[in-house]
This record gives C-alpha cells, structure tokens and sequence, in this order.
C-alpha cells in the first residue's frame, strides 16, 4: 500500500529482508500453485465451472476500483477484488485463491503503470499475507473441497472467518511496514499508522465475501448482484475522499491549501525533533500579482497562479510541500534541511525558476517574487510561530527588495528584542537622549559652504552612540519617527537660529521620511517652527527619504507643495536606491537630488565605473535640478564629480559629521561672515556665503 523505494541490495536491513521475503516466498508459493493446480486439481476446474469464471470477472472489476481509505494518505487503496479473492479461499481453498489473487495485483499494478520490480514485491507481499489467511483456516479446522466447493459458514465459523481476515490484514501491513525504513519512519510507527488508515475499508471489503460464497453456492447468476452494494461502498468512500481532498486542497492550482500545509508541517516539525533535524519554512509573495490581476483581468491573474505553483513545484524536490495559502501567497516546507545555506539555494532556484517572464493573455510579463524564510528550531517549534516569522522575513524581503530574507528577531517588530529597543527608544526621546551631527554640502567649483545636514543619533547608556540606521527604519514601522522628526526639526532649527544669528547663512537640511509628510501636519509644525526661531523658509531644507513603499504619495505632494510655496525647499535623498527612484521624483515637488553614496563609491577607484554618476548628473540637470553627491570620500571622487558638472558634495572628504559646537567652528573659519550678516534678527534670503576649502 505504501509505496516502497526500490531497496540497496547491499544493506541487509529489515526493509530489504522484507523485500526480499516477500519476492521469493510470495512467487515461489504462486509457482508452487500453479503446479499443483496442473497436476492435481486440473481436472477438478471443470468442477468449479461458471462460478470460478465470474468470480474472475468480478476479480478483474473490483481492481479497476479501489476503495480509498484517506486522501492524504499515500496509497493504492483496498481493491474490491479481496471480496472475491476471499470467496474463492473460502470455495475452493489456498490454490485458486492464490491465482486469483495473483491475477488481481498483477492487474492493479500494470494500471498503475508499477516497475516490474514493485508487481513482484507486491504479488509476493499478498501471496505471504493470504497463505496466513488460510493457515488460520487450516489450524481451525475448516477443509474445502475444491471439486465440489461448499459453504461452511455455520455459526462456530464466524470467528475463525473474522480471524482469517485479521491474519491477512496483519502480516499485509507488516510486510509493508518493514519497507516504510526507506520514508525515514520505524516499522513499528509505520505499521500503527496503516492499520489506522486502512483496517475500516478492508474489513468493509472483506465482509462482503461470505456473501459472495453463499450466493455462489446456491446460484452463480446471483454473485454480480454484489457488484452493486460494493459499488455503493467505493462510492461512498471516494465522495468522502473527493470531499476531503477539496477541504485540504486549493481549487485553482490543485496544491495543498493552508491546512493541510499546517498538517504537513506539524508532521515534519515532529519527525525532525525526534531525529534532531532541521525544518525550513518559505513564505512567497508575488511582487506584482495585483498589477496583473487589475490590468489582465482575474482569468490572467489565475492563469499566472497556476503557472506560479507549477514552476515552483519544478523547483523543489518531490518530498518538499508546496502549498498555496491563499490570494498570491504560497508557502514551501522543506522537511529536511541541514543548513541555511542549502534552503536559501532552494529559494535561490524558485526565484530562478520564476525569473523568466509569463505569457498571459499575449503579453509578456515580468513577475518578481519575495521569499521569506524561517527555520526550525531556530526560530521556533511550532507551526504558527514558524509561518509568522517567515511572514516578517517575506516582509523584509519585499520591503528592501532582496528577494530573500532569513528571519531575523532584529528586524521583527514583534520580537521581544525589538519591542525593547521601541520601549528604550520611547524613554530616550522622553529624556532628551537624542543629539543631532551636522554634515556640510560645499559647491564642488569654488568650495562654498552652502548648507548642513542634519543626522540623528541616540546616545544610549550601554550602547554608546547609535547610528540612526539602528533605529529609524524601526522607528518608521512603529510610527515613533514622527517624534524624532518633531525632536529635530525643532533642534536642527534651533542650531540654524543660532547660526544665523552669528551671520552664518546656512540652511540645514533636516531628513524627512515619506511616512512623515503622509501622516503628520508637517508643513503646519515647519511654518511655526520657523516663525518660533524667527528664521526664514530658506533656513531649512527637507530631505526625503522613502525607505518604506508608500502606496499613495498624494499626502506628501501636497504637504511639499504647500512648503514649497511657503519658500521651502526639498531634496529627494538617496537617488537610486530602494523606491527612492524616477517614479517619485515626476511625483515630488523637489528642487534637488541627492545621488546615493553606493553610486559615489564606484568613483573612489581609478577607471571606476563613472556612467550612472553621469547619466544622473545629465538628466537631472535636464529637469532643472541641483544635483548633491553624498559620501564623497576621496579626492578622485571630488574630481570627477567637479568634472562631470555635478553641483554640491558631501561627505568625508569634505567633513565628517560633527556635534553642534564643532559645526558652528568648522562654519566660523570658513564662512566670511559681513558685519551685517551679523546682525540678530529676522533674515532675508542671504548671498551664498563666502567660503574655504580646497577644491
Ligand atoms: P542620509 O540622509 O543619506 O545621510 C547621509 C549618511 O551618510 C549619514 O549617515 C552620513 O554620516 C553618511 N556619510 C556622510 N559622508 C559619508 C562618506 O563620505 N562616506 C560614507 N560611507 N558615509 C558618509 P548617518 O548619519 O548614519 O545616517 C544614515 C541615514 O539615516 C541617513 O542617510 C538618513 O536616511 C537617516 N537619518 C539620519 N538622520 C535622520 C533623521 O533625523 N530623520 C530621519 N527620518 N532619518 C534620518
Ligand atoms: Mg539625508
Ligand atoms: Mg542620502
């Protein structure tokens, strides 16, 4: 019933004693009758007459349906064909009933299209396991006689009968049991787990057979009469089937559905306890499926779906899970994994076997997926919290667009450890325990200071001085950046208060993220923040980051718009990277780019590849923008960007980030400040201020 893999005669376990017992005792047995039968009994066949002839026929029906025990269990089911194979035991005893029976497996394998090697084991196994059926009769006591047959069923025969059946069922699955070794399961655990799934149907089966004597005996015309009630039983138990295979599968793509992935799951998380193994759970998310589904129409989006599941199973191993969870969400188990390193090449091979684009409705289609992965028992033991966590790590892939994503507590918001870095995080806005760096920009043709930037840090007790990619991108998620957005908005603009009215005209650039400019009345705080300091709009600059995919930037428009007109100026940040990209800058109001420190790296090296530097440079200036490089480090890089046209730059090179009062000095010796510059009060747009550093 469970099909076994073919065994390596070189290990001389219990699985290839099973195997090799089966074979030659159940064949030789086969042979054994089939010359007995020519010799002995030959002449008596004529005896058995028209009922041996239908009850071949019902033999030959009964294998085309087999009663299926269970959906889920792997299986060739209990043929209906035992019902007669029994009868003629019962008849005519162990000689016909064994070439009946032989011709039934050999029929039910060929049609299930088995290796000759599996047809052998398996007329072996059931030869074995009837020759126990019938030792049961012979110790009771029951004889036949094959030239007359006879029914012996009287009362006292009924427990030997019901024994005779037991006896079959018992050594059937204990043979069976012992090639269960190469699933990885014990003879014993394989062997309960048969009987649970499979001890029902064949009793079913098998109580149809004293019938089918009794009938005989009195007039063979009645035996294809039973065909109906055993069809009623095969149609019972494959609607039961059908619908319990609907309740645990998806319609669509026919995979297995959430709860039955779950079943899966639990199965694998205890097998893999028990023998200190490793689980890995994937969770995959289309990239665009909604965008198909609204543009292609709903039969596109199935259509993709099926192709989805079909190219995912090609990607994995037969023993591995594929599942679909639901909308454009499947799920993969591998039950057995030894390292990360192995499943993130499984990942790797999905994301390749999905690379290659979709033909859907005649257009070609490029579909990116998010894999998010979690292990067992690494990041947890039991099927809810394993799906979860590969869930955020799905999250994390999709959010910074790598593709693939172990689970990492650090990056879960629902960690312990994160929540204790938000709780700490809270305390430290509430103390004052946030400090602001500022960086300046320079004009790359005469080195003119023409601003500063303004970076956090969170100066922590234990920690010393967080840098505040530690901490924003959370602080984004759970929505205390708009605290730290009011903290420095108001302390950058204290700092430029006091520059200004030192005579130092220098606006400071304050980071804003696009979650910032959704959800808070920013240009109402910016405008009284201003009026407090007494400061005018070209004090301050915004620059915007988008490090979390904002689904509609129409809040922030607005907001940019209004301080635009208002007089301030933004930035879009990061140019080129993650979704800061020339979709939002058609979409935002800004007056200037910043091109991202990993573009200005490549200039560091001699022969760099300078191409997108300048490309960017090019374009934007095209728009009309004024273009910042960020992270210049070197001299080179200077030079380059100088060449290449590029306006402003920033980074070591020019100066590294630097507390308040150091800023204030840095600016004092560069920037000539006039004695009416120095006047206290409120400013009018200042002349770029006069400045010197080397260029
Ligand atoms: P950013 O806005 O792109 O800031 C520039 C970052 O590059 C700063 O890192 C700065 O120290 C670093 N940097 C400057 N020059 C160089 C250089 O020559 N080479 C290299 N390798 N790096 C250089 P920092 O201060 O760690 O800030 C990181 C990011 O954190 C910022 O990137 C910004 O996105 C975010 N951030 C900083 N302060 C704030 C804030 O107040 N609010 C918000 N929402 N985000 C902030
Ligand atoms: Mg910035
Ligand atoms: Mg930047």
């Amino acid at each position: 019933m469970v099909a076994p893999e073919r065994p390596s005669l070189a290990r001389w376990s219990m699985f290839a004693l099973t195997w090799h017992l089966s074979v030659w005792v159940g064949l030789g047995a086969v042979a054994a009758c089939l010359v007995l039968l020519m010799l002995a009994a030959g002449p008596s066949i004529a005896g058995m007459g028209p009922t041996l002839f239908i009850l071949t026929a019902m033999v030959v029906l009964g294998e085309l349906r087999p009663v299926v025990a269970s959906s889920t269990h792997e299986s060739d089911g209990v043929p209906m064909s035992w019902a007669f194979v029994f009868a003629a035991l019962y008849l005519w005893g162990i000689v016909p009933a064994l070439l009946l029976q032989t011709l039934a497996v050999v029929l039910q394998q060929v049609l299930l299209q088995r290796a000759p090697w599996r047809v052998s084991f398996n007329v072996g196994q059931y030869a074995l396991s009837l020759l126990a059926a019938w030792g049961v009769l012979v110790a009771a006591g029951v004889s036949t006689d094959m030239a007359t047959g006879r029914a012996f069923f009287n009362a006292q025969d009924l427990g030997w009968v019901v024994l005779s059946w037991a006896a079959f069922h018992v050594v059937n699955l204990a043979l069976v049991a012992g090639t269960a070794e190469s699933d990885g399961q014990s003879w014993w655990e394989a062997f309960v787990e048969d009987i649970w799934y499979y001890t029902f149907s064949m009793f079913a089966v098998l109580a149809i057979s004293p019938f089918v004597v009794v009938m005989a005996a009195e007039s063979w015309q009645f035996v294809p009469l039973l065909l109906l009630p055993l069809f009623g039983v095969y149609k019972t138990a494959s609607l039961a089937r059908q619908q319990e295979r609907q309740a645990l599968h998806d319609a669509l793509t026919d995979l297995p559905n959430r709860a039955l992935f779950a079943q899966r799951l639990q199965e694998s998380l205890d097998l893999a306890e028990r023998d200190g193994k490793g689980v890995a759970v994937f969770l995959l998310d289309l990239d665009r499926f909604k965008e198909v589904n609204d543009t292609l129409g709903h039969s596109a989006g199935d259509q993709l779906l099926e192709v989805v599941a079909r190219r995912v199973l090609s990607a994995v191993r037969p023993a591995d899970v594929v599942a679909r969870l639901g909308g454009d969400e499947f799920a993969v188990l591998l039950p057995d994994v030894t390292d990360s390193g192995a499943a993130i090449e499984v990942a790797a091979r999905i994301r390749a076997a999905l690379a290659e684009p979709f033909r859907l409705e005649g257009v070609l289609m490029d579909v990116d997926v998010s894999i998010g992965i979690a292990f067992a028992p690494a990041h947890g033991r039991d099927v809810e919290l394993l799906v979860r966590r590969a869930d955020v790590a799905m999250y994390v892939a999709k959010g910074e667009q790598t593709g693939i994503e172990v689970y990492d507590a650090a990056r879960d918001p629902n960690s312990p450890q994160r929540l204790g870095t938000v709780t700490a995080l809270r305390e430290a806005l509430d103390r004052g325990h946030l400090e602001l760096h500022y960086q300046p920009k320079v004009r790359l043709s005469d080195g003119a200071v023409m601003g500063a930037e303004a970076l956090v840090r969170w100066r922590d007790r234990k920690r010393g001085l967080v840098p505040p990619e530690e901490f924003v991108p959370l602080a984004e998620r759970t929505g205390l950046v708009h605290r730290i957005t009011r903290y420095v908005l108001g302390a950058a603009l204290a700092q430029a208060a006091d520059w200004w009215a030192r005579g130092l005209q220098v606006p400071v650039a304050v980071n804003v993220s696009m979650r910032d400019l959704q959800e808070v009345d920013l240009a109402e705080l910016v405008v009284e923040q201003l009026d407090r300091r007494m400061l005018p709009a070209e004090a301050l600059v915004l620059e915007v980051t988008e490090s979390v995919l904002v689904q509609d930037p129409g809040q922030a428009v607005a907001t940019l718009r209004e301080l635009a007109e208002l007089g301030v100026q933004s930035s879009l940040d990061d140019f080129g990277t993650g979704y800061s990209s020339l979709l939002l800058l058609e979409q935002l109001p800004v007056r200037e780019l910043k091109i991202d420190r990993s573009f200005v790296r490549r200039l560091d090296d001699v022969g760099g590849d300078d191409s997108m530097v300048r490309s960017i440079i090019g374009f934007a200036h095209g728009l009309g923008l004024t273009v910042v490089a960020e992270g210049v480090e070197t001299t080179l890089a200077w030079q380059q960007l100088r060449t290449h046209g590029c306006d402003i730059a920033q980074g070591f090179r020019v100066a590294v980030p630097m507390p308040g009062p150091q800023a204030t000095r840095w600016l004092l010796e560069r920037v000539v400040v006039t004695p009416e510059q120095a006047t206290p009060g409120p400013r009018r747009p200042g002349a770029a201020p006069r400045v010197g550093v080397s260029s």
